[in-house]
């Protein structure tokens, strides 16, 4: 499932292709939806927002399209009224003179107002956005009773304690801070807390900015000189399990929790 950095790409090439002239047309797949075809066409849209790996298209009427692409859901970004070749399913189209924005596959998709997007059942519960959240912030929901018990495995992957984490994230973020998957903020020094939550806002932004790279960015541009594949340079430890740490030579580990699959140093990691 694509992540916060992802979503946020995603959504700027959304953004800049239909923020620049009202919209002409608007088509809706779901026949609940098509009523508001109608009271869209010509509205001008004036951000498009993320939340997590939701997205929030907002109109200068009031209104937002919610979208949440799940696995499946794919945005593309066209000269206008040319479509792709796809067998997936169009679901939702945003025209104007210039571009189309397509949604392929997604199914959760809904018309909000501003009232209803305060108390919708998925984003009213979400966690901070960790492409916009402060250190302090993220350490704040680390001591906080709610959260200080669980897991940080589980817990980096919960919306509810970050909003776009997922689960090549996880992993990195905590490599980045050096600490082992299995602990709890309740086991960790106020010190570790810390570069803990500096190391969720760091290895996200940085995963935006840089094309999706977490592993240090010198070290990344060495790997691929020297003709290693994107899956080898990516990342510092996600996906790399039984390769060395580019750290310390010790053998990546990979377990689960919860069915899904997470990467760690035992060395740099330890419990200790
Ligand atoms: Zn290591």
């Amino acid at each position: 499932m694509p992540e916060g950095p992802e979503i946020r790409k995603a959504a700027d090439k959304v953004e800049k292709a239909i923020c620049a002239y009202p919209t002409e047309e608007i088509y809706f797949a779901f026949p609940h939806l098509k009523h508001y075809q109608e009271e869209l066409k010509g509205c001008e849209v004036i951000a498009v927002e993320t939340r997590g790996k939701a997205m929030l298209i907002h109109f200068e009427n009031e209104l937002s399209i919610y979208s949440h692409n799940q696995l499946y859901g794919r945005w593309q970004v066209r000269a206008a009224y040319s479509y792709p070749k796809t067998g997936r399913q169009l679901r939702l189209a945003i025209h104007n003179q210039k571009k189309s924005a397509l949604l392929y596959s997604a199914s959760d998709i809904e018309v909000l107002t501003r009232e209803e997007i305060a108390t919708h059942h998925f984003l009213a519960k979400l966690g901070p956005d960790v492409l916009a959240v402060k250190p302090a912030q993220v350490l704040s929901q680390l001591k906080s009773d709610k959260f200080r018990r669980r897991q940080l495995v589980s817990l980096y992957l919960d919306q509810h304690f970050l909003a776009g984490v997922g689960n090549y994230l996880r992993s990195e973020i905590l490599f980045v801070a050096g600490i082992n998957p299995r602990l709890r903020p309740l086991d960790l020094e106020d010190e570790q807390l810390a570069v803990l939550a500096e190391a969720a806002v760091f290895t996200s932004r940085q995963s935006y900015r840089h094309n999706g790279i977490t592993n240090d960015l010198e070290l990344a541009r060495q790997l691929k000189a020297e003709g290693y594949t994107r899956g080898q340079y990516r990342h510092w430890v996600f996906g790399r399990d039984g390769r060395p740490c580019y750290e310390c030579d010790s053998l990546i580990e990979k377990d689960y929790a919860s069915s899904r699959r997470f990467y760690y140093c035992p060395v740099c990691q330890s419990c200790d």
